[in-house]
């Protein structure tokens, strides 16, 4: 595979991989439980640092006792603090998420606003969250940069940096976007399953004949 590859030609393999992958993860999805994009807004605040299992088993119980942003605004902090305990930095996230309400009661009428500009004026919220928010709930196209997606976009080849913005714009240019929403799944899926942190699973992986970084 050539080092230096144009950008045309990164284009057709990131193509192929993903026509792969898709069809290797036909049920590849968000890994995060929700049912309104209010509970996804929430749960992927949460989801920073935490793995989606332990965020799915914490808002089973945190969607039923707040069910809206004033619910979260409404509650002592330090209890809000205790109902999120287990998925790491839970101070920040109770901060984050009561401002976040907060914003979307006194400017979005408390809904989740469907642009990126205006997601990303959320507290807590950054272009990951934004882009998950609005390619699950909106079916807005949307790329997630997430650690899965930075870690094996620089294993292909396709990205050589850890920037998450700049690799999002780079990925723009590689792909249509009417594939943005399932290369995240694919690419998270993939992450999960067999091109794992620290221990890739190269002689079963699908993509391996594409893939520069194959052992
Ligand atoms: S060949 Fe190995 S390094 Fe490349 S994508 Fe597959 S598992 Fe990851």
């Amino acid at each position: 595979m050539a080092r230096r590859e144009s950008r045309a030609v990164k284009r057709e393999r990131l193509a192929l991989i993903l026509d792969r992958l898709a069809s290797a993860y036909p049920d590849a999805r968000v890994g995060l439980d929700f049912t309104t994009p209010f509970e996804l807004l929430i749960a992927t605040i949460l989801s920073a640092q935490c793995t989606d299992e332990r965020v799915n088993v914490v808002t089973k119980s945190l969607f039923a006792k707040y069910r809206s942003p004033a619910d979260y605004v409404q509650v002592p902090v330090e209890e809000l603090e205790q109902d999120i305990h287990s998925t790491g930095f839970y101070r920040n996230k109770a901060k984050n998420i009561q401002a976040c309400c907060q914003r979307l009661i006194e400017h979005y009428h408390a809904e989740v606003p469907m642009t990126l500009d205006e997601l990303v004026t959320l507290p807590g919220v950054g272009r990951k969250t934004a882009n998950c928010v609005l390619s699950n709930c909106f079916n807005i196209p949307g790329i997630t940069v997430d650690t899965h997606v930075t870690r094996i976009m620089n294993l292909l080849g396709m990205v050589n940096t850890t920037d998450a913005v700049a690799i999002e714009f780079e990925l723009m240019k590689l792909l249509d976007s009417e594939r943005w929403n399932a290369m995240n799944h694919s690419i998270i899926t993939h992450g999960r399953r067999t091109c794992i942190a620290r221990r890739p699973q190269c002689g079963v992986c699908p993509i391996a004949d594409l893939c520069p970084s194959a052992q």
